[in-house]
């Protein structure tokens, strides 16, 4: 791998921010992230709620707001290293290599971190079986609909994303049954009315304890929330949407100083490791506040600060954006 003048560790807004930032001012950049699409929490957490505090946009839905800001932060092409989780830190003198989880060794000459609350990992449902057929039958979230076509599918959850992709998939699969552990659902209203009023079963008050098959998932035991009576459910695949968790986890044994699982940074958003900055949610310093908006400002200070480690005869201040050519 080439080593790149900085690598960003987290496609969220703040990563993004950055990631454009580098490139307007011609810096070669990688952003890693555990997830396999950018946009951190805007469309891991909350995709379709509105956004009122984003400068120029009285109200917008976190997902536009994240369409745009990765097609902002992608203009000048960085590198994307998706569906891996930065691990472990070398420290070579004049450069990082950065080694994922799937083993990659990524060299770099300065690193941002805009990590907001960490990794983030989709929640699992903790059944026997479960990790034997992730991958062959057991999903979390869709990332190719065509898995389906023709299937027996089960969604487990009761959030937006269970009663989206329960709509999204009606027209492909076989059939889909909504198992959820409780009659109480976090969806919209509406979402869950056309799920009601469309093809999709749903089975209530059950949760998944086992997962079975031989080469390929063939069905599941399902447990009764309320009477704790056990049954075979038939189905093909099981798409989990119960949500994600975070952890700062590996980035916690790099050396650097954290307070409250944030990373300290001074006014310069270094922290205590040369040529590492934090920026957003993960940055920890007096006033700060987790919000966007102030968030994506500090990005674009520690890009020009990294800027003027690589070449020092560089100005701090690139000038406006608006000056440039087109
Ligand atoms: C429900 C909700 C509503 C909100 N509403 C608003 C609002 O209206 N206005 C506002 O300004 N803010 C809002 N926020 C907060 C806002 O979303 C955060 O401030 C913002 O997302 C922080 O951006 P970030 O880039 O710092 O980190 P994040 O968005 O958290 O992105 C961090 C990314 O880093 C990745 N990552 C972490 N560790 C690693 C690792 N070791 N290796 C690889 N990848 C890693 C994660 O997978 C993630 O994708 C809201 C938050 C929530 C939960």
């Amino acid at each position: 791998m080439n080593t790149v003048d900085v690598t960003i560790i987290g496609g969220g807004p703040c990563g993004l921010f950055a990631a454009f930032y580098a490139g307007l001012r011609g810096m070669s950049v990688r952003i890693i992230d555990s997830l396999p699409e950018l946009g951190g929490q805007l469309m891991a957490l909350y995709p379709e709620k509105y956004v009122y505090d984003m400068p120029g946009f009285p109200k917008v839905m976190a997902k536009d707001l994240a369409k745009a800001m990765i097609e902002q932060g992608t203009q000048f092409h960085p590198k994307l290293v998706l569906e891996n989780t930065a691990q472990e830190l070398i420290d070579c003198g004049d450069h990082y290599i950065i080694n994922t989880d799937k083993g990659l060794e990524l060299p770099t000459k300065t690193i941002i971190i805009s990590a907001g609350p960490g990794a983030f990992q989709p929640t699992k449902i903790g059944a026997v079986g479960e990790d034997e057929f992730i991958g062959n039958g057991v999903h979390y979230g869709v990332r190719d609909r065509s898995i389906f076509t023709n299937k027996k599918l089960a969604i487990v959850g009761g959030g937006d994303s269970a009663f989206d992709w329960a709509m999204g998939l009606e027209d492909i699969a076989e059939s889909i049954t909504l198992i959820h552990r409780r009659d109480v659902f976090k969806a919209h209203e509406d979402s869950i009315e056309k799920v009601k009023n469309s093809s999709v079963d749903m089975k209530l008050f059950f949760v998944v304890k086992e997962i079975h098959g031989d080469e390929k998932l063939n069905g599941l035991t399902l447990e009764n929330t309320q009477t704790k009576e056990t049954e075979f459910f038939d189905c093909d695949e099981v798409c989990v949407n119960i949500g994600f968790k975070s952890s700062l986890g590996p980035l916690k044994d790099w050396g650097l100083e954290i307070e409250k699982n944030q990373i300290k940074v001074d006014n310069k958003f270094e922290t205590n490791l040369p040529r590492i900055f934090a920026v957003g949610d993960v940055a920890s310093y007096d006033s700060k506040l987790k919000l966007i908006a102030t968030g994506v400002g500090e990005a674009a200070t520690a890009v020009c600060i990294a800027k003027t480690y690589l070449d020092p005869e560089a100005k701090l201040f690139p000038g406006h954006s608006s000056d440039r050519d087109h």
